[in-house]
């Protein structure tokens, strides 16, 4: 069953060098209790995309439906989780999860109750009492998730939510993301850049182009869980991603030169039914 539905959207922003096309004709679908990863790269529209998603911009042209309803403003049923993860600093880990409930109207016990539990999810229960300042990073980001979470949406957005955390955090976090999602099945749409973290993560993976985003293919990711970044079949998804992105931007690129240039040739490209990876 669809979830959400991207219909023909196109976002255009008027700059001082004139109007600048962001997207362009971007349609797609997530299913419920899909996980979607959008890739491209950087300046392609990826977070322009998400946000339209959100309800936090609108459209130049087409629209966003969610169960068939058009997306018009943000709701608290669809959660964004950004890279910085946005939390109070002037709040505990426990009271920014708290937020969000508070302002449903939800009671303070069940408040603090459901902060409890969502930051035991995440396993930062120790950590409840303790300010954003005396957080890594990767915990923040920890903290972010569970907040979005606690007001149970049905989808969660997330904007490479991990880019500024190093390696050994990012694989710890790709482990607690696919514990959410067995056990809480919601449908996420992740955006990154990363191709290990699209094959880690994703059970499809949507490549945009280089600016204006559109998109280039789908590929649905059928390799088994618990998934780590260091599985080969993890690997060779992300390499034919790789691939695929490069080949994707080579003919966006294409587009802005005579036809007598030709981009540098790649290797490998996508297996020819678009499926990345193998069933184990
Ligand atoms: P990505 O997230 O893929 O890196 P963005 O969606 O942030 O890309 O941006 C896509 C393009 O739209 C970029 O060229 C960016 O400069 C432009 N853009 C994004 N937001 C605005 C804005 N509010 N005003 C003007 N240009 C914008
Ligand atoms: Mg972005």
């Amino acid at each position: 069953m669809v979830n959400l539905s991207v219909n023909s959207v196109s976002k255009s922003f008027q700059s001082r060098q004139g109007l600048v096309a962001a997207l362009e004709n971007v349609s797609l679908e997530v299913s419920h209790g899909e996980f979607v990863v959008l890739i491209g790269p950087s300046g392609c529209g990826k977070s322009t995309l998400l946000n339209i998603m959100a309800g936090l911009d609108e459209a130049t042209s087409g629209h966003v439906l969610e169960n068939g309803v058009d997306v018009k403003t943000p709701s608290r049923n669809r959660a964004v989780v950004f890279q910085d993860g946005g939390l109070f600093p002037w709040f505990t880990a426990q009271q920014n999860v708290a937020f969000g409930l508070k302002q449903m109207g939800i009671g303070k016990r069940e408040r603090e109750s459901l902060a409890a539990e969502y930051l035991d999810l995440v396993h930062l229960g120790r950590f409840r009492h303790s300010f954003v300042h005396e957080l890594s990073g990767g915990m923040r980001q920890r903290v972010a998730i569970a907040r979005a979470l606690a007001v149970e949406p049905q989808i969660l957005l997330m904007d490479e939510p991990f880019s500024a955390l190093d390696a050994q955090t990012r694989e710890d976090l790709y482990a607690i993301m696919q514990e959410i999602s067995e056990r809480k099945v919601r449908t996420v749409v992740f955006v990154t850049h990363n191709v290990r973290e699209a094959a880690c993560l994703g059970d499809r993976v949507i490549l945009l182009s280089g600016r204006p985003g559109r998109v280039v293919a789908e590929y649905p990711v059928r390799i088994s869980r618990p998934r780590f970044v260091d599985d080969a079949n993890v690997a060779i998804a992300a390499n034919r991603l790789a691939a695929a992105m490069k080949e994707g931007v080579a003919n966006a690129r294409k587009d802005e030169y005579d036809d007598d240039w030709h981009p540098k040739e790649i290797g490998l490209l996508h297996s020819s039914d678009g499926v990345m990876g193998d069933s184990i």
